[in-house]
């Protein structure tokens, strides 16, 4: 019967995939360097890696420097496989198909279902499983296929050697600055990301905002051109981007999407 059940759910599930298009890939988070603020990290991307979009970190006397995890999530994974593989790993699971692996610990600073934060510790590099000295061995998987790795939405060096430095739970380091110009007159506050939410303030002319995140809504014609990126500038407060100066045509790097 099992296997009956099987073989029947894999014919609808290859009829389904005939029929509906693939899904598209969700938007990766704002993934950070695995490491405490300001820390500099070389990291190896090399083609006979396994997975190759993997990046070895390492830095001198990096045996038990911790790892933190590089963007919000829930670990799913805390694991030994003993002197094989990964050894000890943790995998933390953000959402939309998005996992990050963090393999060869030293030991662990989690538990599975923990949620965690930009900063936070999860572990300590160490040479556990199949590696010849101490590094940490980090993928950014979507859907379960290790992808190119990106951080603060920036590819990573392939292939190569690099050095990374972490701006991640840097005070700050989650939040755009931005300028208000219209011209004169104040910006329209809106309660979400459009011209169809209630208005809820303004904000004046050459006013300094911060902003939180950034997401798609209406399209507006602005000082800046045309752009339906929004900006959250507080609590249930939205303004149009084509208005607000941030030094980048698109989103900013390293701010999330709300
Ligand atoms: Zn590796």
């Amino acid at each position: 019967m099992r296997k009956r059940w099987l073989s029947l759910a894999a014919g609808v599930a290859v009829l389904a995939a005939t029929v509906v298009p693939a899904a598209p890939a969700m938007a990766a988070p704002t993934f950070k360097v695995p490491f405490p603020c300001n820390q500099s990290w070389s990291g190896q991307t090399r083609t006979n890696h396994s997975p190759a979009n993997a990046i070895d970190f390492n830095r001198t006397d990096d045996l038990g420097d911790p790892v933190v995890a590089s963007a919000p999530g829930t670990v799913d994974v805390v694991t030994n496989l003993g002197d094989t593989s990964y050894g000890k790993y943790v995998r933390i699971n953000h959402g939309g198909g998005w996992t990050t692996y963090y393999a060869h610990l030293n030991a662990f600073n989690v538990s599975v279902g923990q949620t965690v934060g930009y900063g936070r510790v999860i572990g300590y590099v160490g040479t556990t499983g199949g590696s010849t000295g101490p590094h940490l061995h980090y993928e950014q998987r979507s859907n379960g296929s290790a992808v190119k790795i990106n951080f603060n939405g920036a590819q990573a060096l392939y292939w190569g050697t690099k050095t990374y430095t972490s701006d991640n739970g840097c005070a700050g380091a989650d939040t755009g600055a931005g300028t208000v110009n219209t011209s004169g007159t104040a910006l329209t506050v809106r309660s979400g990301p459009g011209t169809g939410y209630s208005a809820v303030g303004t904000v004046a002319d050459g006013a300094k905002v911060t902003i939180y995140c950034q997401t798609s809504g209406t399209s507006v014609t602005g000082t800046y051109g045309t752009s339906s990126i929004w900006d959250r500038i507080g609590s249930g407060r939205f303004i149009s981007d084509a208005y607000v100066y941030t030094g980048y045509d698109g989103y900013i790097p390293g701010v999330p999407r709300c």
